[in-house]
């Protein structure tokens, strides 16, 4: 076969027998297939050897590019010990030493009162932050993805109530807008209608409180003059319900998936003293957030916050294997412990938990932060892809922009005066995300919002060629 009908070839076999993931099959059958074979930087290339930038970090995922030597050289390394064992009845080498690096990291990072060691994980990354009063997290319960990382959070968060003889807690509170993930559990405190609403006679009803959408603010006010009326409803929720009420869960800072919806400065925080004075507990998911992405190592640091469990996946490994955490308290941890006869185990576990691959991938990933002062380094491209945003909001049919560090959404309105949507069936974001695919950009959009996601390594030079080409495309589209 020459090498033409062999990428033929591929083409049919894809589409006979891959299932694709959040994606309408009828239109993928239709649909031309970009099959990619390698990587490098923040390209991917197919196998026709065309070479696209990566502007959502291969969904979100990618921090240091791809192919980065240190890290390729870490999962090599460890594949010449052992690829996988199981954390049940077992530990490992890199689990371990992962564990306590990210342990370190993030309470150096938020600044929690623990006794620091000698040798904090990240020196330069250690806030100077004084005076906090949360416990700190120490704790690390291992899965390998986001969704998996929530459950756990969930079951963990429901189950510790009743550790500590309190059984009428059984409900959640999350926001509109919100998205944790695609497991049932994650689902059902996830708030994205599109998403969501076809499962609703499967999952557990919650408590909804509204989302910091500022562009779209549900009670028509805008920001500081509402004095957070979106809080004082999640407030009105907790004064009745609290007795009820197992945690918090959100997304910290930026609501993702939900449209790259940023909320207002001091809302954060707000919750975490929503969570303190009702006394229920909070879950920070900052799997799309955290390791730097938002321009602080965990976003919960640009306002302060220690959750009382943090979920972190995505960014852990820069890209490379599936790996999950959920982090805790020894408050929580301690109420597990009893005798075997008890039953007070978390009774909670995959198969692949703590794999040594990923974990060593995750290893090199953290160690790159350091020798790279990749929070440093990102400062100058966070300014670039700001300064920009506020140049394209000019644009005719750009509604809102928003962004936290190098995670930008770009809201595209029908009409900005009123700021009518595009119908959905319109599928303009997808529109836009094609004439850039074409132009050598490979993004990808949630329904009206142009996400901008690149890893955090990418050149300024590289950066500006992204955004140039992401915006004509939206010029192409919306105006041509
Ligand atoms: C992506 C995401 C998840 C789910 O992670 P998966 O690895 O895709 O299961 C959960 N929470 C947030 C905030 C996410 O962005």
């Amino acid at each position: 076969m020459g090498i033409l009908d062999e990428n033929r070839h591929l083409e049919d076999l894809d589409k006979k027998y891959i299932w694709h993931p959040f994606t309408q099959m009828k239109e993928w059958l239709e649909e031309k297939t970009i099959i990619i074979s390698e990587s490098r930087d923040c390209f991917i290339k197919d196998i026709y050897g065309r070479w696209y930038l990566d502007g959502v970090s291969s969904l979100w995922v990618n921090i240091h590019g791809h192919r980065k030597k240190e890290i390729d050289d870490a999962i090599k390394n460890q594949l010449d010990d052992i690829a996988h064992s199981t954390l049940l009845g077992l530990s490992n080498i890199p689990a371990i030493k992962l564990a306590e690096r990210l342990i370190k990291l993030v309470n150096s990072s938020l600044d929690t009162p623990r006794p620091r060691s000698a040798s904090p994980a990240i020196g330069s990354m250690a806030g100077a932050k004084r005076g906090r009063r949360h416990s700190s997290l120490n704790k690390v319960f291992y899965s390998d993805n986001g969704s998996t990382a929530v459950e756990i959070a969930l079951k963990m968060a429901f189950q510790y109530w009743k550790h500590k003889g309190i059984n009428e807690r059984h409900k959640f509170l999350s926001l509109n807008n919100a998205y944790h993930g695609d497991t049932i559990g994650a689902v059902s405190v996830g708030g994205i209608d599109i998403f969501h609403k076809a499962f609703g006679p499967l999952l557990f009803k919650t408590y909804k409180a509204p989302s910091p959408y500022c562009y779209r603010c549900a009670f028509d006010k805008s920001y500081p003059d509402c004095k957070f009326v979106c809080l004082n409803r999640m407030e009105k929720i907790l004064k009745s319900h609290s007795k009820k009420i197992v945690a918090v869960i959100i997304e910290p800072i930026v609501q993702a998936a939900g449209g790259m919806i940023t909320s207002p400065s001091g809302y954060l925080k707000g919750v975490r003293e929503l969570c303190t004075k009702y006394n229920v507990l909070m879950i920070a998911d900052e799997v799309a957030t955290g390791f730097s992405r938002t321009g602080k190592l965990f976003a919960c640091e640009h306002e302060d916050v220690v959750p009382d469990i943090m979920c972190l996946s995505k960014g852990i490994t820069g890209g490379y294997m599936p790996l999950a955490v959920t982090l805790t308290t020894d408050e929580i941890y301690n109420a597990f412990l009893g005798e075997f006869k008890d039953l007070k185990t978390f009774f909670h576990g995959h198969s692949y938990t703590g794999n040594p691959l990923a974990c060593a991938a995750a290893l090199a990933c953290l160690d790159l932060f350091e020798k790279e002062d990749t929070l440093k380094n990102l400062q100058p491209k966070i300014e670039i892809l700001e300064k920009w945003l506020k140049e394209v909001l000019n644009l005719k049919h750009i509604g809102d922009v928003r962004n936290k560090g190098l995670m930008a959404g770009i809201e595209l309105v029908r009409d900005k005066k009123t700021k009518e949507p595009y119908d959905w069936a319109e599928k303009i974001g997808w529109r836009v995300a094609y004439h850039a695919r074409d132009n050598g950009v490979f993004i990808r959009p949630l329904g009206n919002v142009i996400v901008i996601m690149p890893p955090l390594s990418i050149s300024e030079q590289n950066l500006n060629q992204l955004l140039k080409i992401i915006k004509d495309s939206i010029v192409t589209v919306t105006e041509g």
